[in-house]
């Protein structure tokens, strides 16, 4: 089966998410840990998350995706800035224990004119000082567009980030197809090309997600604008030739596309029917 899903609102709880999951067909989702712009966390309610696990166990849930707020800056030339993200990510690490084995992802960070290197060292730094053995989540990095001064453009930058994180079993990649478009990596027209270069760099077992969204914007544009699924350049055709790739078939894949509830479900339905391995089950 397609695994599936969108990003969901927290505001109404975890086993709110894992009911409106279900109601729109999905059985993995994305939600944030805070607000996106940042500040403190709401305190977990135990019996709150016992009964999203039970939704997820009982209906054979993917691994779900926690996203990080978007002011986590890891390499912000400001030191302050950096201690915030790394308290930040620290705390939301403890909080993902609640739901052993799944998977946060963060934007690596905007380097702010330090320059790349700079920023890769930083990023490093602060996944060295918050990773411990006995975590459960993986944390993954984003792949980005490459706007402004984001870090994480290419399969390059990725690399060099993990070749400096010591508990790297505890690492991996979600692939933003929006981003890797804009960020000058053809998924229309060199799908195989693409994912070679990936195993080559960093190595397909360490893609954990996918976030599959079309993009406004045009192949190499580093602007990161997200489209609904056909609405895009990418293109319905080449979203279905993702879902179904054999390297990614059985990767959760998360709708981070511009709709209400209804047009998820809309997506999801859609999807689900391209998916070749959804039509295979049922033989
Ligand atoms: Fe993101
Ligand atoms: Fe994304
Ligand atoms: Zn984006």
């Amino acid at each position: 089966m397609l695994n599936i899903g969108c990003h969901l609102s927290t505001s109404k709880g975890f086993k709110h998410m894992g009911m409106e999951a279900l109601s729109i067909g999905a059985n993995t989702f994305q939600f944030f840990t805070r607000n996106p712009r940042g500040g403190k966390a709401k305190a977990i309610d135990p019996k709150d998350v016992a009964d999203l696990l039970d939704i997820m166990k009982a209906h054979q849930f993917a691994p779900i995706l926690a996203h990080a707020s978007y002011t986590l800056n890891a390499c912000s030339k400001d030191a302050h800035l950096r201690k915030y993200a790394t308290e930040m990510m620290a705390d939301d690490l403890v909080r993902m224990e609640y739901l052993p084995g799944n998977l946060y992802n963060f934007h690596p960070g905007s380097h702010v004119g330090q320059g790349p290197e700079a920023g890769i060292e930083m990023i490093a730094e602060m996944l060295n000082e918050i990773l411990r053995p006995e975590q459960t989540t993986t944390v993954l990095l984003e792949t980005m567009s490459g706007k402004g001064s984001e870090v994480g453009r290419n399969f390059e930058e990725l690399r060099a980030i993990l070749d400096k994180v010591e508990l790297t079993d505890k690492m991996g990649i979600c692939l933003d197809t929006c981003h890797v478009f804009d960020g000058g990596y053809d998924l229309v027209n060199d799908l195989d090309g693409v994912l070679n270069q990936f195993d080559q760099l960093i190595g397909l077992h360490r893609l954990k997600a996918i976030h599959l969204n079309d993009s406004l914007n045009s192949l190499a544009s580093h602007k990161d604008r997200h489209a609904g699924i056909g609405k895009g350049n990418i293109g319905l055709d080449a979203i279905v030739r993702i879902i179904n790739h054999p390297s990614l078939h059985n990767l959760p894949f998360l709708l981070e596309t511009p709709n209400e509830l209804s047009g998820y479900a809309e997506e999801i339905k859609l999807l689900r029917e391209a998916s070749h391995i959804a039509s295979f089950s049922h033989i």
